[in-house]
């Protein structure tokens, strides 16, 4: 493909393309042991990971408004293949954004914007996993060239492919680090995937550090309190999990469209669905322009429970035929419970837990 094919604008007609071919494969990512590595090629041969990255480093350098736009679009066509991305661009970001470490920078990230090289995120220990324990889950101990890495990150996605995971751990005293660990290093253990009850393509599991010795030359961040509160537009950042919610919810509701052509008692509530998909939209879209439109947490509850009951919505239209294994309208609600778990919020589960109980 040449670089024609690259798609420069979200209004690209080459974007209609790519999402028609990653909608037609997504079924076969419900297969034990699939991985989207053809659709993760063919995203890089339309450019998608240069969209995230500054134009210094080759990227396209789109606004938070497009990025969304274009998430849109492709986690509607296939929400594995989009949230794999999503990780992948997160470590990417954390890589271009860093303040630290400049020749990291035009060591990695020419062959990750080609997408040449896969790296993903493994920080959520530092966020949402784990946090109850006594211990951190992942230790660094520092040493006079680096540090010594003791323990696991739970949640990687994409680990068994990963080139290089952007990865978060605590010192003794509580500040933080972020490196950018390279898989092949002595002491890196990628564990099996874990069988998950959607996404499993995701191919996402727990990644060990065995006294792994890594060298200052691969730390981007810290040691500092709260890593993942510096540098990196957070609130995009934070936008991003709403906005694949959204392109799911969107997949149901133009299945429920669909249907609704031959059976009028659809129409009406695929209407009021496709209204308050737009009305999150707008709103995930002025939020990315900055617009006083509710915070992240507010977005990502809205996002969360259109995606729900939109998902549940094209079920229950589809009937019996669509709880066969293989009908869309199944893994849509099967993923659509992804958003409870995926990084979500503390404040967020408090108001689904509530919400769930009828409690006010
Ligand atoms: C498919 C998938 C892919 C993911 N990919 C990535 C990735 O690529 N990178 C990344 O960084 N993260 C990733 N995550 C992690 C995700 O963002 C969340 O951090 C994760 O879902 C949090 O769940 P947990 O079970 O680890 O939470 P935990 O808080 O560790 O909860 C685990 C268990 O601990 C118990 N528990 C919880 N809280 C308490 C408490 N206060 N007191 C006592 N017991 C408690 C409960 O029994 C609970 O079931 C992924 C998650 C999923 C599901």
């Amino acid at each position: 493909m040449d670089d024609n094919a690259q798609i420069i604008r979200p209004q690209d007609r080459r974007l209609d393309e790519l999402v028609d071919q990653l909608a037609e494969m997504a079924p076969e990512l419900d297969m034990p042991d699939a991985w989207p590595g053809h659709q993760l090629a063919l995203c890089g041969e339309y450019g998608v990971y240069r969209w995230f990255v500054p134009k210094a480093y080759g990227g396209l350098e789109w606004s938070d408004a497009d990025i969304i736009r274009g998430y849109l679009r492709l986690s509607e066509a296939c929400l594995t293949t989009t949230f794999i991305i999503t990780q992948r661009m997160g470590a990417c970001r954390r890589i271009a954004m860093n303040e630290q470490n400049e020749p990291i920078k035009q060591r990695l990230l020419p062959d990750l914007v080609s997408g040449q090289r896969f790296a993903t995120v493994g920080i959520s220990h530092l966020t949402t996993s784990r946090r109850h324990l006594a211990q951190p889950a992942l230790r660094a101990e520092p040493t006079e060239h680096g540090f010594v890495l003791d323990g696991q990150s739970p949640w990687v996605t994409g680990s068994p492919y990963a080139d290089l995971i952007v990865m978060g751990a605590t010192l003794d005293d509580g500040r933080q680090i972020l490196v950018a660990l390279p898989t092949d290093l002595a002491g890196v253990e990628v564990a099996d995937p874990l069988r998950l009850i959607g996404l499993s393509a995701s191919q996402t599991g727990p990644v060990a550090c065995h006294r792994v010795h890594i060298a200052n030359e691969y730390l981007l961040v810290g040691p500092v309190e709260a890593v993942m509160k510096q540098g990196v537009g957070a609130r995009s950042g934070g936008l991003q999990t709403s906005t694949l919610a959204a392109g799911l919810a969107g997949a149901a509701i133009k299945f429920l469209e669909t249907e609704g052509q031959q059976r009028s008692e659809i129409a009406a509530p695929s209407e009021a669905l496709r209204d308050q998909w737009q009305r999150l939209c707008d709103a995930l879209l002025a939020a990315a322009a900055g617009e006083p439109v509710g915070t992240n947490e507010e977005l990502r509850h809205r996002a969360n429970d259109l995606a729900l009951r939109a998902t549940q919505a094209a079920l229950a239209a589809a009937k019996g035929a669509g709880y066969v294994t293989g009908h869309p309208a199944g893994r849509w609600a099967r993923e659509a419970l992804f958003f409870l778990v995926w990084s979500c919020p503390q404040s967020v589960l408090n108001a689904s837990l509530c919400e769930f109980a009828e409690l006010e």
